[in-house]
């Protein structure tokens, strides 16, 4: 289990500037099923990112080459593919990097609409790598 706050420090570590915003300490949970990997409380996680659930799940489908599931009963992600803590936590900093932070300011107000990132601080906009 890691927070957020470390995979802040390592996008700061990538970018070289220090980011900040709504992100900070919440916790990722990942843990093995049968078949692969589950994610827990995506709901938070959801809520936390300010994305919609399946922005996330179309990001993990794509990276992962995976099915992915969304069960909204037990509020996990499950993967059908044995992705490790450290792959799956390397995923969410990418996530955070490509749909959630300013290039410009660094900061994690931002507006995704459809592939259009744009910052409530300074204004910046951007295209996301990643088509939804
Ligand atoms: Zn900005």
């Amino acid at each position: 289990m890691w927070s957020i706050e470390d995979i802040l420090s390592e996008v700061t570590a990538v970018s070289g500037q220090k980011t900040e915003g709504r992100i900070l300490s919440y916790d990722l949970k990942f843990k093995p099923s049968k078949h692969g990997m589950i994610i827990e409380k995506i709901t938070s996680i959801s809520n936390k990112f300010n994305r919609p659930i399946a922005t996330i799940i179309y990001f993990l489908k794509t990276e992962l080459s995976s099915v992915v599931k969304h069960d909204a009963v037990s509020d996990q992600v499950i993967l059908s593919t044995k992705a490790s803590s450290v792959r799956l936590r390397g995923l969410f900093t990418k996530f955070i990097a490509e749909f959630i932070t300013c290039n410009d300011c660094k900061k994690h107000d931002t507006i995704l609409n459809n592939c259009l990132l744009t910052c409530t601080g300074c204004g910046a906009q951007r295209i996301t790598k990643t088509q939804q």
